[in-house]
This record gives structure tokens, C-alpha cells and sequence, in this order.
């Protein structure tokens, strides 16, 4: 028996030497290794040894399988051209996959630099939902049921199959949308707190429009609200000054222009001096020396009433403007769109 499994090995060496071709190796694997080869013959007649002989030839019969296997997976390791650790090495001199690392947008840079100004100024940061009711959007907002600002062409209404049965049942739930202005934080925040206060409401805002260089269908507002029973416009307009001089680090004047808005009465188209030439007049400015910004005024007493307050005991000012604009004019930003780009060689020049 000894004798038969010595010769097998010598057999399998020179044929093993002959192999050629992967295929040919599996062919020789079967014959030496498989259920059907002599050697599991030999295996499987074990027992049929005395115990004598299977001590002896037991340990030699295993002894040549595992070489031979051995053998087998050394040679179609020379076939397949590499071993495992070849292919696992690591060239630790080699340069790595540089990763691209973020860098804060300037609309955060502007937001945080908002928020710092009016804290320092005793403002309190407020805080809406981007979903929000028909109501808190428009009619805590005094604005008329038929005004265009609630038209389809403005406003991202939610359809009613993503309204939630929630949604359906409470009791301020009219038609939901995406809220157009932050203004809709003014009722929300002034139904749970009494006056004097003021605040800022920094966040998305959403309109249904075309995109090009000056507009985008998703941007930032920050709405700011001051109410006491002594409010006025001075106040409104000294606040805007303080603020706008910190933001553009330069002495900004304010000039308010009569204008029309529902939620405010008086309005006022609300113009700074150009931060370029100072209000000289440039390019910048068309010549006339002044940038509009957007809209403020006195808060409509229907507002302070739809809020749940007494009519005429509070005054206040609010206005609304847009993150992008300001950074666009602090940074020389000359296409809205850049912003939301995701452009990594955008964000990284601020
Ligand atoms: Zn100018």
C-alpha cells in the first residue's frame, strides 16, 4: 500500500510537470484528488486495514493528498500570474485619491454674519416651518383671498394626496405650500409671545418662477419683526442703518420710498446707498447712487388682530430681505444661480 501510494505521488510529479494550460491542471486535480481518483480509493479503504497498517500508511496517505493539493494550487497560482499577497500589495509611495473637501456657502457665511449683527442688538432668532398653512402664508398676512401672490404661477402648492390625514384634521389646515415668504414666521411667533420683542427669521423661502442670472425658485430670506407700543419708523430705519454699515463695513445710509404691501401700511420700497461708490453714483448703482433691497414698513394692525392682538395697542415694523442679494453685493456675486450650483470652485473663493 505504501509502495502504491509512492508510486501515485511519483506519477502525479511528472505528469504534473506536463501541464500546460489551466484546464489541463483541473483535469489532473480530478484525476489525483476527485471522489473518483485512486486516492480516495485508497482513503476509503483505510478501514479496511489492519490497525497496524493504517498507522502507518493513515498518516502517509493524508500526508501525499495535502501535498499533491498543495501542489495543484501553487502551479495555477504560476497560471493565473500573481499570488493573493501579489495582488494585495500596496505601493504606500504612491500618491492617494485627493478627496474634495466642502467649504461653507456664503449664503451661510452671510447667515451667520446676519445673525451675529442682530443678536448683538438684542434680536431673537426665530424659526418656521418651510411647509406651512394657507393661513400663516397669506391670511395672518392680510393678504386677500384673490391676490395674485396665491396664484399658481407664485406659489408651490402641495398637492392634497401628500397632505397627511394629520394634516387634514387639524384645525388651521387649509391648503398647504411651500411658504413663499418668511414673513409667514410673523403670526406664528407673535401668537405665542407678548410684545415688546424683536426678532429675525432667517430661511428658505419658494416661488414658483423661471430661473435666470437675478432669480431662483428656492432662496433665503431673513424677515426681521419689532413690536412694542412704541415702535416707529425712525426706529425701523436707524436699525437698517446700524445693520446694513456692520454687514458692508462702510457708513450705509437708508432711504425709504412709498410702496404698497398687504401685511404692512405704510410700505416702503426700501434703497441703500451704493456700497460700491458710496452714493455717488457707478456702474454699479446705474449712476443714481442708491441699490434697491426689497420691502419693509409699519406692520398692518389686520396682522396684529389675525395674531390675536388688541388692534392699536402695538405698533411694529417688519421687513423681508433676500440672503442672495446681499451676498451677491458683498461679494460680487453677478449670477444667482452660482449659489445652489454645488460648484466646489465656487464656494471656495469666500
Ligand atoms: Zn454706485
Amino acid at each position: 500500500m505504501e509502495a502504491k501510494i509512492n508510486e501515485l505521488k511519483k506519477e502525479f510529479l511528472k505528469q504534473l510537470n506536463q501541464v500546460v494550460s489551466e484546464t489541463e491542471l483541473f483535469d489532473l486535480e480530478k484525476k489525483y484528488l476527485g471522489r473518483k481518483s485512486e486516492f480516495n480509493e485508497i482513503l476509503k479503504n483505510l478501514k479496511n486495514l489492519s490497525p497496524e497498517d493504517r498507522r502507518v500508511v493513515g498518516p502517509l496517505a493524508n500526508a501525499t493528498k495535502n501535498e499533491i493539493a498543495q501542489l495543484i494550487a501553487d502551479k495555477r497560482l504560476e497560471f493565473s500570474g500573481s499570488s493573493d499577497l501579489e495582488k494585495e500589495k500596496i505601493d504606500v509611495t504612491l500618491p492617494g485619491t485627493r478627496r474634495a473637501v466642502g467649504h461653507l456657502n456664503p449664503i451661510s457665511l452671510v447667515r451667520a454674519e446676519i445673525e451675529d449683527i442682530f443678536t448683538r442688538m438684542g434680536f431673537e432668532i426665530a424659526d418656521g416651518p418651510e411647509v406651512e398653512t394657507e393661513f400663516y402664508n397669506f391670511d395672518a398676512l392680510n393678504i386677500p383671498k384673490d391676490h395674485p401672490a396665491r396664484d399658481m404661477q407664485d406659489t408651490f402648492w402641495l398637492s392634497a394626496k401628500t397632505r397627511t390625514d394629520a394634516d387634514v384634521t387639524r384645525k388651521d389646515a387649509e391648503r398647504l405650500s411651500m411658504r413663499s415668504q418668511t414673513s409667514a414666521v410673523q403670526a406664528r411667533y407673535m401668537q405665542k409671545h407678548k410684545p415688546p420683542f424683536r426678532i429675525i427669521a432667517p430661511g428658505k423661502v419658494f416661488r414658483n418662477e423661471a430661473t435666470d442670472a437675478t432669480h431662483e425658485h428656492t432662496f433665503y430670506q431673513f424677515e426681521a419683526l419689532v413690536v412694542g407700543e412704541k415702535v416707529n419708523v425712525g426706529n425701523l430705519k436707524h436699525i437698517a442703518e446700524v445693520f446694513f454699515s456692520e454687514f458692508f463695513q462702510a457708513d450705509v445710509k437708508v432711504r425709504l420710498r412709498p410702496s404698497y404691501f398687504p401685511f404692512t401700511e405704510p410700505s416702503f420700497e426700501f434703497d441703500i446707498s451704493c456700497t460700491m461708490c458710496g452714493g455717488i453714483g457707478c456702474k454699479g448703482c446705474r449712476g443714481g447712487g442708491w441699490l434697491e433691497l426689497g420691502g419693509a414698513g409699519m406692520v398692518n394692525q389686520n396682522v396684529f388682530v389675525a395674531a390675536g392682538y388688541p388692534r392699536n395697542k402695538y405698533q411694529g415694523f417688519a421687513w423681508g430681505f433676500g440672503f442672495e442679494r446681499l451676498a451677491m453685493m458683498k461679494y460680487k456675486i453677478d449670477d444667482i444661480r452660482l449659489f445652489h450650483s454645488g460648484d466646489l470652485r465656487f464656494v471656495r473663493q469666500f
